[in-house]
């Protein structure tokens, strides 16, 4: 039996490519493209401008396939959280946050994380998988349309675009994945796909020094970084990354980025842990550390930390976390408090499939996916929510 060729997983170049083999001229691939992501198309039949022999060919030879919708919720304000199957009993999340003048997308780039920092449900849960490219840009493929769907808004360029930012802050370290997250990080780029400017693409990471200077060098966006800790001693107990890349090297790699990044800053993200990282003392170690003789230009996006039992830490208090942003803001750095969204949705940060007890529940919920296809069968379809 053939292997379909999912295009999801094809960057540009990947495309012509694909286009040569089937004999095709390169136009032919800008057509396809624009038929996947600008008008979400999964159907080579609804592909008009496409020679018929060359929809015939597709069909036999190739699919576009995004992750399989698990469940879909929409909290009171406005957020939209779906959970997306990745196969072998894995699940990932993919979080919609509306706002005034735009819409975020909050992608995942791996099943599960290695990372373990301490404070985050994910890493609790262990590394499962890398996602593959299609895994990737098909959240972003499956959001934006689902999102027009669901709004009445026609699929193509005219039609009003639902996402018009994306972080890749979901579940995973997306350097660690790194092949198809810059794949992906280039399909959101390309004005045959989504058009988004570098400014509106944003990566987080933990801090893997060597893979920020090569992003630097391959596709350089808006970077974040998880930086939790205000020393060394500390940041190795919250995000044990840094015993390899300790604070030094990891403020090294941010000036060395800022050479080639869209914006003049980095964000530095700061979960705020009650009496663990967010004392005045480490307000001032956090000034010294990007504004001494060597500074380097920074915002600061601080988090409330959305508690889980087995981390056996809480959330700093309001007022605690207002005094910490006013020392920071006193020295001139540009601070924010990050608004919780979709908390009663589960989706506020750090809880993004990573809740152990919400892990349990993905298993439950794929259980009943698969006892409604088999009773269902074949034209069950799409699944847009599993009571449970
Ligand atoms: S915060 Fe990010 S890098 Fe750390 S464990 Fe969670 S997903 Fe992994």
């Amino acid at each position: 039996m053939t292997t379909l060729t999912n295009l999801l997983d094809l960057d540009p170049a990947q495309l012509v490519a694909y286009c040569g083999e089937l004999g095709e001229k390169p136009f032919r691939a800008k057509q396809l493209q624009r038929w996947i992501h600008q008008f979400g198309a999964s159907d080579f039949d609804a592909m008009t401008d496409l020679a018929k022999s060359l929809r015939d060919k597709l069909k036999t030879r190739a699919t576009i396939t995004a992750p399989a919708i698990i469940s879909d919720h929409t909290s009171a304000d406005g957020t939209r959280k779906w959970l997306v199957d990745v196969g072998n009993g894995n699940a990932v999340e993919t979080v919609y946050i509306p706002e005034e003048n735009r819409g975020t997308l909050c992608i995942s780039t791996q099943a599960g994380c290695a990372v373990n920092c301490r404070f985050c449900s994910t890493g609790k849960q262990g590394f499962n998988r890398n996602l593959s490219v299609g895994e990737i840009i098909g959240q972003l493929w499956m959001a934006e349309f689902e999102l027009r769907r669901t709004k009445g808004i026609a699929p193509g360029p005219k039609g009003e675009r639902q996402i018009t930012n994306v972080v890749m802050m979901g579940m995973g370290e997306p350097l660690l994945n790194y092949e198809p997250t810059v794949t992906a990080l280039k399909l959101m780029l390309d004005d045959n796909a989504y058009g988004l400017s570098r400014r509106r693409v944003t990566l987080s990471t933990s801090g893997v020094v060597p893979m920020i200077d090569k992003l630097s060098q391959d596709c350089p966006v808006a970077l974040a970084v998880s930086l939790h800790a205000s020393n060394d001693a500390l940041r190795d107990g919250l995000v044990p990354l840094n015993r390899k890349y300790p604070l030094r090297e990891l403020m090294d790699a941010c000036r060395r980025y800022l050479a080639f990044a869209p914006r003049d800053f980095i964000t530095f993200e700061y979960c705020m842990l009650d009496g663990v990282n967010d004392g005045d003392q480490h307000a001032r170690e956090l000034i010294a550390l990007v504004q001494g003789s060597n500074p380097v230009p920074c915002k600061f996006n601080l988090i409330p930390f959305n508690p889980f039992p087995e981390s056996g830490l809480t959330r700093s208090q309001n007022p605690r976390i207002k005094a910490f942003a006013q020392i920071l803001m006193d020295a001139g750095i540009v601070t924010t408090i990050r608004k919780t969204r979709g908390d009663d949705i589960d989706a506020a940060c750090g809880q993004l499939a990573g809740e152990v007890k919400d892990r349990t529940r993905v298993q439950e919920r794929m259980k009943k996916m698969t006892e409604y296809q088999e009773k269902f069968g074949k034209d069950f379809g799409r699944i847009v929510e599993i009571s449970s």
